[in-house]
């Protein structure tokens, strides 16, 4: 009989240790529940950079070289001359405040449309010689982005925002003849809130963000560091 007793002991004491045990594992994962609560929530909340949202874009980037200079530049549409500027509509000017998407974002582009459509679905072309570094088919954000050789070897980006059909892929060569895309009809952008039958067009000096600055850019140093005012740009080489 006493040759039992400490086993009795033994299997009590087991048994305290393994509810124990249970217990602290419970309140363990009770605080990682709060824990990873704690993370989700501020992941939400938290204001995404062009530094953490570059890589998520990089994939939709091509590195292929033009094969000619961008010599010759020309409007983006189809309109009686393409070297008149005064063929183009701005709706929406380079660097003003947005509150759309990202609330308090600089406007990177100025918002174009052609004075005189010739057609009732606007065709996008390119503005000069390049090659399409990049396509993403978002499907009211979808962009085209060409990259173009200057005279005096500079590399520069042209993009083309808020496009309703793509006819180019990524590496393709393409000159001022070539239809990149389409824009959106009035009705088509109503389907979105109404606020997409325009061309949205970006002259870039860089492309190391892969295409996110266009929502991510907050200050003037950002706006400066990647992007040219496509006006500036348009009287200096559209002639
Ligand atoms: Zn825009």
């Amino acid at each position: 009989m006493s040759s039992k007793r400490p086993q009795i002991n033994e299997t009590t004491y087991h048994t305290h240790i393994f509810s124990r045990l249970v217990l602290s594992c419970y309140k363990i994962i009770k605080q990682m529940k709060l824990l990873l609560l704690f993370i989700f929530t501020f992941s939400i909340f938290e204001t995404p950079t062009i530094e953490k949202d570059r890589d998520r874009w990089k994939p939709y980037y091509s590195d292929t070289k033009p094969q000619k200079n961008a010599e010759n530049w020309f409007l983006p549409f189809d309109v009686s001359d393409r070297k008149k500027i005064s063929n183009i509509k701005v709706i929406s000017i380079f660097g003003d405040h947005r509150d759309s998407y990202y609330k308090g974002h600089i406007h990177t582009a100025i918002d174009i449309n052609p004075v005189k459509p010739t057609t009732k679905l606007i065709p996008v072309y390119a503005m000069a010689n390049g090659v399409v570094c990049s396509v993403h088919l978002g499907e009211n954000q979808k962009t085209v982005v060409v990259r173009h050789t200057l005279k005096d070897g500079k590399t520069i980006f042209t993009s083309y925002k808020h496009l309703k059909e793509v006819y180019v892929s990524n590496g393709q060569q393409v000159d001022q003849k070539t239809k990149l895309a389409r824009l959106f009809t009035k009705d088509e952008s109503k389907k979105y809130g109404g606020d997409y039958h325009h061309l949205h067009l970006e002259i870039r000096i860089k492309f190391d963000d892969y295409g996110c600055a266009s929502w991510l850019t907050f200050n003037n140093t950002q706006l400066n560091d990647r992007f040219y005012n496509p006006q500036v740009f348009l009287k200096q080489y559209v002639k």
